[in-house]
């Protein structure tokens, strides 16, 4: 070979090698799609808070048909969203879901009791009615299971301590019939507990509240933070065995809200095995909104007032809603709008000051206002794509789509256990 070759090969390698780089270079954006479709595929997606109930009880209203979200602004009959439904949940990979047994923190005693047995019956036969469809799952080896099989898991978790009308034996029946966590208050506190969105009245939980914790542990039911206030979350921690649930709650550092966890708050739940399942909430997650909708509050106090004194009674319940609705909508300046990325923002955060094992997903769909690009349960596969492009590892991916908070539910049932076997006579 004579050197007019050797330089003429040498040219031809470096620019094939220069077609090889290029390609290299245009082929990721490619594969990047194709990778997280296949992980979301392959994993276990599971979210821990879902408000779907509510509609559940609605005759009218078929999980199994497919809705369309209402429009920005607008609420529907029935409440916020339509966010999820089988079809869409099958479409966005969505394999479990949390169904939320919730009330306003206002009703409490026996209609309480009444009403949770209502959502929990809705559920059960949600799940009775297409067995080829949805598994009522109860442990995480049965959520690990309908997913072989192909099945929608349906879990429940219970959205405030007023639920369980301060008795404990309630509260068995209801671990009984499946309820899998219980957010220890709502917005309201209980009377044995401090909540977030009330004013301290038991400096966190009360001795009740402490038994309600350990009755929990023993139960095998995860102990859920969100909703509660600052020292509830501390005495949760101090007297719960197991580790802590946030069902649906973000990271205060980066969206000042009340709601959501501080760093110290994340990174103790975190160390005790923990896990905090981001909220997909739009002001939960965007600190410009935040701020712009804590600074229109008195106006849209002023709209509330008005509509009760015009529309008084239950009787005009759906009007007075839809008119108020209407008239914060109108409101100047519109609020600015949060976009779907600041949640991976969010679980980017957690997962900076607590690790990739303990953050998670729990998107109070149709029981919240989302943010753009993120109307519906569809939409869920950005954020697996989102996490793969910012670096994330296929096994960090997996954990945070649901295998940490299985894991958390593994080692709840497994200190259940524990607290069993200790009890047992002759030990
Ligand atoms: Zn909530």
């Amino acid at each position: 070979m004579n050197r007019t070759c050797r330089t003429a090969l040498a040219a031809a390698v470096v620019s094939l090698a220069a077609a090889g780089l290029l390609q290299a270079q245009s082929k990721p954006s490619e594969d990047l799609a194709a990778r997280a479709k296949r992980i979301h595929a392959e994993a276990i997606v599971l979210d821990t808070h879902i408000d779907t109930t509510q509609r559940l009880l609605q005759p009218d209203w078929s999980f199994f048909d497919r809705h369309e979200p209402n429009v920005r602004g607008q609420r529907g009959p029935g409440g916020r969203g339509n966010h999820v439904d089988y079809p869409r949940m099958r479409e966005g990979g969505l394999d479990g879901l949390f169904f939320s047994i919730y009330m306003a923190g206002s009703i409490t005693g026996p209609p309480a009791v009444k009403r949770s047995l209502e959502q929990i019956d809705a559920v059960r036969r949600l799940a009775e009615t297409r067995p080829d469809a949805m598994v009522l799952a109860t442990t995480a080896a049965e959520v690990r299971a309908a997913h072989k099989a192909g099945k929608i898991a349906a879990l429940m978790g219970m959205e405030g301590g007023h639920m369980i009308d301060e008795s404990l034996p309630v509260l068995r029946d209801y671990a009984r019939l499946g309820v899998r966590y219980l957010t220890l208050t709502h917005s309201l506190n209980t009377t044995w507990g401090d909540s977030s969105g009330d004013k301290p009245a038991h400096n966190g939980l009360t001795d009740f509240g402490k038994d309600v914790v350990r009755e929990l542990n023993r139960l095998g039911v995860m102990v859920d933070v969100s909703h509660v206030a600052d020292k509830t979350f501390e005495d949760a921690l101090a007297t719960s065995r197991a580790p802590l649930l946030a069902s649906h709650s973000s990271c205060r550092a980066l969206t000042g809200h009340v709601r959501n966890m501080t760093d110290e708050m994340i990174k103790a739940l975190a160390a005790r095995g923990g896990v905090i399942q981001i909220n997909y909430l739009n002001s939960y997650i965007d600190e410009p909104l935040r701020l712009a909708e804590e600074a229109r509050q008195p106006q849209v106090d002023a709209i509330r007032k008005d509509m009760a004194a015009k529309y008084p009674g239950a009787e005009n319940a759906d009007k007075r809603m839809m008119e108020t609705i209407a008239a914060v909508a109108a409101l100047q300046p519109p609020l600015p709008v949060a976009q779907w990325q600041r949640i991976v923002d969010h679980i980017d955060h957690a997962v900076k000051i607590a690790g990739a094992d303990h953050v998670g997903l729990g998107s109070d769909f149709d029981g919240a206002s989302m943010p753009e690009g993120m109307e519906d349960v569809t939409r869920l596969p950005k954020i697996t794509e989102e996490l793969l492009r910012r670096g994330y590892t296929e096994s960090q991916i997996k954990g945070i789509l649901g295998e940490n908070v299985l894991r958390l539910m593994e080692r709840v049932e497994a200190v259940a256990r524990e607290i069993h076997n200790e009890a047992r006579p002759g030990r």
